[in-house]
Parts: structure tokens; C-alpha cells; sequence
């Protein structure tokens, strides 16, 4: 029996739904070759690094109490470092989220009475608390320390406001600006690393001192370089997303330059004690294993995203990036315009997970998000979304983020259970 009759018997695809996937999946082999071809870049950078650090089962012992001189942690610090082309880096299971490490760098390199310019519009959504431009006052946001936060908004092109960045620069002293790689949930482009070093150098060129950090969430491993490769102070994301490969349990890192990177250990654990301390209860296996897994499993997910994008192109949807773009980050985002097909699409996703594929995702309210949100996700680790996922908050004009997808063949079933489920639904 072919896929296409097992689909069809066991799933309940019709023949129409399935020649339309497989002309879908035909007309993108070229952008799947480009995708291949820097994985292959990304995996040798990795192989390098561990073959230079010498890298042996000896570093994958626990330890547990304080963790002094954890060898596995402290060499995948340096690990990293290389990979990013960074000074240095700081990789912890502790980093509860990419919120937690964005937060991290945010309040290791601030100060009372310093400003942070966001030069890329509104940053993520979790991160507004974090600065405190919502939530109750008294939480300890940057604002209750007295760091102030301004924002200077995307053109609508998508493209930095450099005039108004430059106004910034010239009339205030700046702390640091904060680039966001990924579009969150914005309607936006997302940056190539090589566009936010454009960034960078303009920013610098203005007022040298002033710091660039970056949310690379989503984008690790989707370029060819990574920010830090092109002046970054400090990038950092979650290891339940891109850097962790599927297999890292938790975790976020940070890379960048070392005397930031210190900071950040401060902030993380405590002044003095730093990077010194942390045990790792067997975790360095996993985080390990993640990063060798990483450039191709970012490759399996934007696989999927690309086939996702020319399948909603097909049904006359408004897909961003589109099918033949080239991509910075794993996240595929479709206009779906109703509730309805939100949640039907979601629904099909579901579908294609390997873990809680027969439950129906509805939508709800999330901490640290305004609105409510709808998501799909069935992963090994819980918000895994290098894992197959999608969600979107329920408000126009019902924007659905679809990312992850850790083996192409099996994000491919959710491509399409969620066609079909939108199919059923009478929702195309
Ligand atoms: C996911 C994400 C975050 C936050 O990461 P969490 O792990 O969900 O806390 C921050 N910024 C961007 C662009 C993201 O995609």
C-alpha cells in the first residue's frame, strides 16, 4: 500500500486533498534543496566544535548540589560560543523560557536611569510586562527599576524607521536597542541575521557604546550566521525552540560578548557566584544531543513551513513568507480572516502530533498574553514548538502561527489533516 492509500484508508484524506498536497510538495523542491544545503553548513559548524572541544562521554555525568566545575556545562558554553561566533555563552537548563533569557539579558545590562530603544517595533508579547509597559506596577519590571523603554515602530514596509532610530540615538543616550529577529505575532517580516548586523552597524555608527541585543528566538540555525556573527553584544532564545533540537528537555542560551555574557550569569544566579555554580542532574546529554540535532531538525520544520506556505497558497490564502521566499525563521503565518477556520485549521494539527493527537484544542486564556489564545500542540516536551505547533490569538484578522515539525514526514500529516479538517468544517 502507497502513503497516499493509507492516508486515504486510515485517515479519511480524500483523493482530492492528497494530489493537491503532493503538486504542492512538487513545486517547492527547489527551496527544500536550499534549506538542506545550509543545514549541511550548520551541522559541520556543530561537528567542528565538538571535535575542537573534544567533546566525550565524560561530559554528560551529573552533577547535582552547587555543581562546581561541571565540565559538561562549562565546555557547552564554549561550544556554543563557537558555533555562534561569540566571545562567549551562557547555555542553561535554569533559563525556565526564552521570556526568562530575554528577560535575563534585559536586566543583566541595565541600570536605574537607563534607557532601552525596542528598533523593531513592539517586542513579543510576554516581554511587555518584563519592561513594564503593561501589568501592575510593583512586579519588578525594568520600569519599577527605573529603566525606561521606548519603541520606535517598523515602517509599513517592514523595514527599521532610521530616521526616527538615528532621533533616538543623537537626542538620548541609549543603554541598548532590542531587535526582535522573529515576527512574534505580528504582521511583519522577519529579519535575516545579516539584516539586523545592518542594524547594528548603523546603531553603533551613531553612539558606539550603546548595546545591541537580540531575540533570536526562532531564527537559530535558519541562516547561515547567527546575530552575534554580525556584532550582537548579546542574542539569546529558548532551547525548547530551534537551539535544542526536540531532544533538550528546557533551557535557553545566550551568546555573546564575554564581559555581557558575565552579567548575565550574575543575573541568572547571583552577584559572585555566577557561571561558578549550577548543577546539571544529567541534563547535559540532552542539551548536547539537542544542539547536534538542531541544524537538522530546524531544517525538518522549515521543510514543513514551506510546504504549508504552498498548500494555503494553493487554497488562495495570504501566507507570509510565501512558498518561494527565502526564510529566518521557522515560523509560517496565515491570514485565515475567521474564527472558524482558526480553529479548524488548529484542529488538523493536532491531528498531526504524536502526543495528545485525539484531543481538540479550544481557546483560552495564557498568562503573559492579552487576548485569548487557540493552540495546537501535541508534544514530548510540553511547549516544545520546534514540535509541531500552531496557534494565534482569537482577533482579527485570525492570523494562525504554525512552526516545528521535528521530522518532516510526520508534520507533513498535520499539513494535511489540517486541509482536511477546514475541508469538513466547510471553512474552504
Ligand atoms: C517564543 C518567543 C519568545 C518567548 O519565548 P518563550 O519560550 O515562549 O517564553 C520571545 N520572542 C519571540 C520572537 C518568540 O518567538
Amino acid at each position: 500500500m502507497g502513503k497516499n492509500e493509507f492516508l486515504k484508508e486510515q485517515f479519511g484524506v480524500s483523493q482530492e486533498i492528497l494530489d493537491m498536497i503532493d503538486a504542492a510538495e512538487e513545486s517547492v523542491l527547489r527551496e527544500f534543496k536550499r534549506v538542506e544545503d545550509i543545514a549541511q553548513l550548520n551541522e559541520m559548524k556543530v561537528m567542528k566544535a565538538f571535535a575542537d572541544n573534544r567533546v566525550g562521554a565524560e561530559y554528560f555525568n551529573p552533577t547535582s548540589g552547587y555543581g562546581t566545575d561541571d565540565m559538561g556545562r562549562d565546555m557547552l558554553d564554549k561550544i556554543y560560543a563557537q558555533i555562534f561566533e561569540a566571545e562567549d555563552a551562557l547555555v542553561r537548563h535554569n533559563f525556565i523560557s526564552g521570556t526568562h533569557t530575554l528577560s535575563t539579558m534585559l536586566f543583566a545590562v541595565s541600570r536605574p536611569g537607563d534607557l532601552v530603544v525596542a528598533i523593531t517595533g513592539k517586542p513579543y508579547d510576554t516581554l511587555e510586562e518584563v519592561v513594564g509597559i503593561t501589568g501592575e506596577a510593583g512586579r519588578g519590571s525594568l520600569k519599577d527599576f527605573g529603566i525606561d523603554y521606548m519603541q520606535v515602530d517598523l515602517l509599513p514596509d517592514s523595514s527599521p524607521d532610521y530616521d526616527a532610530i538615528k532621533k533616538v540615538l543623537t537626542e538620548k543616550k541609549v543603554k541598548a536597542v532590542w531587535i526582535q529577529r522573529s515576527k512574534g505575532y505580528g504582521e511583519r517580516k522577519t529579519f535575516s541575521a545579516s539584516e539586523i548586523g545592518e542594524m547594528i552597524r548603523f546603531v553603533k555608527e551613531i553612539s558606539p557604546e550603546t548595546l545591541a541585543l537580540v531575540d533570536n528566538c526562532y531564527g537559530e540555525f535558519v541562516d547561515e550566521k547567527e546575530p552575534t556573527a554580525y556584532g550582537a553584544d548579546l542574542c539569546g532564545g529558548s532551547l525548547i525552540k530551534n537551539a535544542g533540537g526536540g531532544i533538550a528537555p528546557t533551557g535557553g542560551y545566550i551568546a555573546g560578548k564575554a564581559k555581557y555574557i558575565e552579567l548575565c550569569a550574575y543575573r541568572l544566579s547571583t552577584v559572585g557566584i555566577g557561571r561558578e555554580n549550577g548543577a546539571t542532574h544529567g541534563l547535559n546529554k540532552q542539551l548536547y544531543q539537542g544542539l547536534f540535532f538542531a541544524p537538522h531538525v530546524v531544517s525538518q520544520a522549515l521543510k514543513t513551513a514551506i510546504l504549508c506556505a504552498a498548500v494555503y497558497e494553493k487554497l488562495g490564502f495570504l501566507v507570509e513568507p510565501s512558498s518561494k521566499e527565502v526564510r529566518h525563521d521557522i515560523i509560517q503565518s496565515i491570514k485565515l480572516k475567521s474564527g472558524d477556520a482558526l480553529k479548524a485549521f488548529c484542529e488538523g494539527i493536532q491531528k498531526g502530533s504524536p502526543v495528545d493527537a485525539y484531543v481538540t484544542p479550544i481557546p483560552s486564556y495564557m498568562p503573559g498574553y492579552a487576548d485569548e489564545v487557540i493552540m495546537a500542540a501535541g508534544a514530548f516536551n510540553q511547549g516544545s514548538s520546534i514540535e509541531l505547533s500552531a496557534d494565534g490569538p482569537m482577533r482579527p484578522p485570525y492570523m494562525v502561527y504554525m512552526q516545528g515539525g521535528v521530522t518532516y514526514e510526520s508534520a507533513k500529516l498535520g499539513i494535511i489533516m489540517s486541509v482536511k479538517a477546514m475541508k469538513d468544517k466547510g471553512v474552504i
